[in-house]
């Protein structure tokens, strides 16, 4: 038997529905704040990703899907594509390529899947779906204002009530400018050189390689020195220090709570001031559900004009596996369940069904049977609400039988009625 690879999966009916509930509240409130949909390739070239995510991160250096393509003549090397692993890259790649800048400022969202070679478990896949949203624009358009980050984090956090996810977090924090974080990974660097030794083999060698990444550790005998480490908020800048105390007070203001972590940064050298984190109590150890930040120097690294911007990638998966117990409510049987009785009556009945259809009725066309008791029994197991019985005397008369499933109630119906007694 040929089985779906390895750490991917087909969503089925009914959880699909749950799928598009998600999704078609996203794009209401993201509508209503103005935000409007990229679409870009689900493969891009290897270096778009080497360049806009890090050659230096795990996405990079070993989750990706990336393989030589075939090049024009057989003599000829193939370019070098991958499968993308997070769309930030692509939508700064279509910013540029279309100079996106003559719109001013780019309010614009995506949805789709993401592909990293990690290894699966629960709320981990290798291809998983990403619904993300990137504000950007040249600083003529404000792109760079505290503003734009408070905005996308207070609709966040409308979306999360809207679909009524209840406990969330929303962790922020600060990682400067690109001159900051340098200073600061020096003092860093300094200050894990006498404690690295007392650390895991992980930190130890992040302590030479990375400094930064000390903060992702989880092993719980490090957690005491990690807390006493110097904060990256004593190394800000006057005006990183003013965009973060704009930012919080923005928040107060819009009524979003969060809490300030001193250990989310963001090591590349792209990523500017603010960093954020949503998590959910209920999902156990892949408890994040989006990440994002600012990166007003990804244009540039991608070799772009200078475009300050600030964006989110949210875990559509994790989102589906915390709403779970919405499903029941969301997956819809069908209103009414046609039941012609024989053969002879399956053109009426198909005739029916498509005028019904056309007044938004979810219908179901039974077929044929001679036996009533039956295809009741059918209607019933799907949950449909009705039973409409499409008999000689019915097709005649114009008049149809309808039956309640749920009370037995049965009514005779002139057709023109039909649509209308159904969907009350
Ligand atoms: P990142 O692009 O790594 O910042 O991830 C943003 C969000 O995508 C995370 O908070 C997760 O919710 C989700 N995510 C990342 N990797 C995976 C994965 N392998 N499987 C499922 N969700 C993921």
């Amino acid at each position: 038997m040929i089985k779906a690879v390895r750490g991917t999966r087909d969503l089925l009916p009914p959880e699909t529905a749950l799928w598009n509930f998600v999704e078609a509240a996203v794009r209401d409130v993201f509508r209503t704040y103005n935000f409007h949909e990229i679409r870009t390739p689900i493969f891009e070239s290897t270096e778009l990703f080497a360049r806009g995510v890090g050659e230096e991160t795990d996405i990079v250096s070993k989750e990706m899907y990336t393989w030589e393509d075939r090049g024009r003549a057989a003599s000829e090397k193939g370019q070098m594509l991958t499968l993308r692993p997070e769309n930030t890259a692509g939508v700064v790649r279509a910013y540029i390529e279309h100079k996106l800048w003559d719109h001013g400022l780019n309010k614009l969202y995506y949805i789709g899947p993401q592909f990293r070679r990690e290894r699966p478990q629960k709320g981990r896949y290798r291809q998983f779906y990403q619904i993300g949203a990137e504000v950007l624009g040249p600083a003529s358009s404000g792109s760079q204002r505290p503003l734009r980050d408070a905005e996308v984090l207070e609709m966040l956090a409308t979306l999360l009530d809207r679909l009524r996810i209840k406990d969330w977090t929303l962790e922020i924090n600060s990682v400067g400018s690109s001159k900051d974080r340098a200073a600061y990974n020096e003092v860093l660097r300094k200050a894990l050189d006498p404690l690295a030794p007392m650390m895991c083999t992980d930190c130890q060698r992040r302590a030479v390689t990375n400094p930064l990444r000390v903060f992702d550790c989880k092993v719980p005998a490090d957690q005491v020195i990690i807390e006493g480490l110097p904060r990256i908020s004593d190394y800000l800048d006057s005006e990183s220090r003013e965009h973060f105390e704009n930012v919080q007070a923005l928040l107060r203001a819009a009524k979003v709570e969060f809490k300030i972590n001193h250990r989310l940064v963001r090591g590349l050298d792209y990523y500017t001031r603010t960093a954020f984190e949503f998590t959910h109590g209920a999902l156990g150890a892949q408890n994040a559900i989006l990440g994002g930040g600012r990166y007003d120097g990804l244009s540039e690294a991608l070799g772009g004009p200078p475009a300050p911007g600030i964006g989110f990638a949210m875990g559509e998966d994790r989102l589906i596996l915390a709403l779970q117990e919405l499903m029941p409510t969301i997956s819809k049987a069908p209103d009414a369940y046609i039941a012609p009785l024989g053969e002879g009556m399956n053109r009426q009945a198909i005739r029916l069904a498509a005028e019904l259809r056309r007044q938004n009725l979810v219908i179901e066309l039974g077929d044929r049977s001679f036996k009533l008791g039956k295809l009741l029994e059918t209607a019933a197991k799907l949950g449909a609400r009705y039973a409409v019985i499409v008999g000689e005397n019915e097709v005649a008369s114009n008049i149809f039988a309808l039956k309640n499933l749920a009370t037995g109630e049965q009514v005779d119906v002139p057709r023109t009625e039909l649509a209308k007694k159904i969907q009350t």
